[in-house]
């Protein structure tokens, strides 16, 4: 290591050190039975967990909380909830029982100017969320709310509500898309779970994965031009725009880091990233 190298790694050293400007996260989620089970996606999820810097609070938009109208948690006690159908008993025995965070879940409306975002104080923690940090934060000490996602608006939408959350980074809130770049449910592979992707789900995560490093995000946003590729991969769009919020809260002087890839049952993309 020369000098400059030193300095260059204090340097970073400090800013990490003295920092309390939080990352933005895409986490593919698959199945509910990674909350419980042990493979190289939630061992990466543990690491991350681990590597980051404790955050106040966090904000989940998951794939799993639609609703018409933008909606924040303002509950200071969510509860978990099992939505899903048939699985495993231990998968419904697991409970993420965290604090919310009424006080952040309001910042979030009060940040947001765009659209009225409406306070619901009833609902609970999905698999999209608490299925992810059980693996990242097992303790469940950190306060945890979820923002919806508005069924009714396109991905222009989302991406531009993102965009307005980005000072609340600064505060220590960690805000974590949850869904899945690839995502049709009609064509998984049961008998194969550890299938290659088919070509169109490859391609079309590739092409997001080109265009994010590029960070060329309009094709993310007008994606029809993909083709048969992107009707294939999203045949519904729900878990492909939590993904549009952590792009779009990558600034231009931030990194992105693909931090992990993998495919499963041919048709769901387990992709994840991180901007800081
Ligand atoms: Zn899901």
């Amino acid at each position: 290591m020369t000098t400059l190298d030193l300095r260059t790694f204090g340097n970073e050293l400090l800013t990490e050190k003295n920092t309390s400007r939080m990352p933005a996260l895409f986490i593919g989620h698959g199945s509910p039975m990674n909350a419980i089970e042990q493979n190289s996606y939630t061992k990466s999820l543990q690491k991350l967990g681990q590597s980051l810097e404790k955050p106040k609070a966090i904000m989940v938009v998951s794939a799993h909380w639609q609703t018409r109208g933008t909606f924040v948690h303002v509950s200071p006690a969510p509860k978990t909830i099992h939505d899903f159908g048939r699985f495993p008993k231990a998968l419904f025995d697991v409970q993420y029982p965290a604090n919310g965070s009424p006080e952040f879940a309001k910042m979030v409306s009060s940040q947001i100017t765009s659209t009225k975002v409406l306070h619901d104080d009833e609902w609970v923690l999905d698999h999209g969320a608490w299925a992810v940090l059980k693996q990242m934060y097992p303790d469940a000490n950190i306060p945890v709310f979820q923002l919806s996602l508005d069924f009714s608006k396109g991905p222009a939408y989302h991406y531009n509500l993102a965009k307005e959350l980005n000072a609340l980074r600064n505060k220590g809130l960690l805000i974590i898309g949850s869904g899945n770049i690839v995502h049709n449910q009609g064509m998984l592979d049961w008998n194969n779970p550890n299938a290659k992707g088919y070509d169109w789900a490859i391609e079309f995560d590739e092409k997001v994965k080109a265009n994010l490093q590029s960070h060329n995000h309009a094709p993310l946003i007008d994606y029809a031009p993909f083709g048969k590729a992107v009707q294939l991969s999203i045949p519904t769009n729900e878990h492909y725009h939590p993904m549009l919020y952590a792009a779009a809260l990558q600034q231009k002087n931030e990194e992105l880091k693909l931090f992990y890839e993998e495919m499963q049952m041919g048709s769901i993309s387990m992709r994840c990233f991180m901007v800081s």
